[in-house]
């Protein structure tokens, strides 16, 4: 029926045939590629199962989409065209989104550091894509316009995190940060170290004390609604590089420490999805960035630091670095009166202990606004799983020498 047979008539019958010997089945990502008779339509078919109907959604759409880019790559082909058989529960919109999201996730790669060509890999990009209208022309090109602008800030976000210590350093990031600013009409403030010791960003300063690279404290703004609507801030932590400090790491896989700003890269890329879509709501987003580095000035285990909230912080292991430079920010947001804060980094080892590399582990002192994080983890398939964040817990961070420490030892370490 439907598309189906006429990609059956154009091909002489060979969907049929495959069909009927069990060459193409449907499962999802299975794929048929088909070659219709000189001058009838298009010069390649390519079929791809989506599975059962009532099992589809985005995730399984977006990942169908992938895997017909990643055939067309294989191909060095720069332009396909698709049309989706909609018996699926999606919308029209919702169906446009995923393909949109799918093709651009997938087509990104990260070869600006290379001078040559990965010989095992197709370096060609797909650069246009099109995707048929079931009949609603203006729901399919809003669907194409929401997925486009989240895809491209997810694929900043990935090439932020990409680069290596060297390339994205702070200063890279609040550089970006006002690049943003300037494309999109964001408002932009980067402070060096000289504005963060008059803010008494005493927790941020004391981790980057340890590096010659300069921190950064980035915020970008934007204002879709009412001035005196509340905002919602959104803080990423944005390590650039975490050797560990003085508590430093083992030399195996340390170079994977260049992510330990995915929280901030997130960040970063939600504003431009943000600064492209327009949306009617206020913005702000925060981002501490800094090196931990071990050097004669880094911070010691046992220092005490008073943080911009006026508490002191026993720092037993400078390796949890990631709370000292995020709690001065979760102050700084205290300004703006926000009706949210949410808080994303790339916190603790121990939350992959606890979870695995599946979902993130969630805490709020808000439930409904964690309720709605679950929900939107669900619907984008970027699950969240809640952990308590119950009073008894503080007991562990209780310090000797100062009004908290900075780890709550091996128990629940997520959670403190
Ligand atoms: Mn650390
Ligand atoms: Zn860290």
């Amino acid at each position: 029926e439907g598309i189906l047979a006429s990609v059956d008539a154009l091909t002489d019958g060979d969907l049929g045939r495959a069909l009927k010997r069990g060459d193409l089945t449907g499962k999802k990502e299975e794929t048929l590629l088909l070659f219709p008779a000189e001058g009838k339509g298009p010069d390649r078919i390519l079929v791809v199962g989506v599975g059962k109907d009532e099992e589809v959604n985005a995730e399984v759409l977006r990942r169908v989409f992938g895997r017909g880019v990643r055939v067309a790559e294989g191909m060095r082909l720069r332009s396909l065209s698709a049309w989706v058989e909609t018996s699926f529960p999606l919308s029209e919109a919702e169906y446009a989104q995923a393909a949109a999201e799918g093709v651009v996730l997938a087509a990104w790669r990260f070869k600006e550091l290379r001078t040559q060509e990965d010989p095992d890999k197709s370096e060609v990009d797909v650069l246009e894509f099109a995707l048929i209208s079931q009949g609603n022309e203006e729901e399919t090109r809003r669907g194409l316009f929401i997925g486009l602008a989240q895809a491209r800030g997810e694929n900043l976000a990935r090439t932020l995190q990409a680069r290596p210590g060297n390339v994205a350093t702070p200063t890279h990031l609040g550089e970006e940060a006002k690049r943003l600013g300037k494309e999109y009409g964001l408002e932009v403030r980067v402070m060096g170290p000289k504005e963060m010791e008059e803010e008494k960003m005493g927790a941020l300063l004391a981790v980057a004390q340890g590096s010659n690279q300069e921190p950064r404290f980035i915020v970008l703004e934007h204002r879709g609604a009412e001035k005196d609507d509340p905002p919602l801030v959104l803080v990423g932590k944005g390590l650039t590089f975490d050797a560990g400090g003085i508590s430093i790491k083992p030399a195996a896989a340390m170079d994977e420490m260049k992510y330990d700003m995915g929280g901030a890269a997130g960040v970063i890329g939600t504003m431009q999805a943000i600064g492209e879509l327009q949306p009617p709501i206020n913005v702000v987003a925060i981002v501490p960035t800094c090196e931990n580095l071990p050097d004669g000035n880094a911070n010691k285990p046992g220092d005490v630091v008073t943080s911009m909230s006026g508490q002191t912080i026993e720092i037993l292991n400078p390796d949890a670095e990631g709370r000292l430079i995020l709690c001065d920010a979760l102050t700084y947001s205290e300004r703006f009166k926000p009706k949210a804060v949410i808080d994303t980094a790339t916190l603790t080892g121990a939350c992959i202990v606890a979870l695995g590399n599946h979902p993130c582990g969630l805490l709020s002192n808000d439930q409904p606004l964690a309720d709605a994080l679950l929900d939107a983890g669900q619907t984008s398939q970027d699950r969240a799983w809640q952990l308590p964040l119950w009073d008894e817990y503080q007991e562990q961070l209780k310090s000797n020498f100062a009004d908290m420490a900075n780890i709550g030892g091996r128990e629940a370490g997520t959670i403190t």
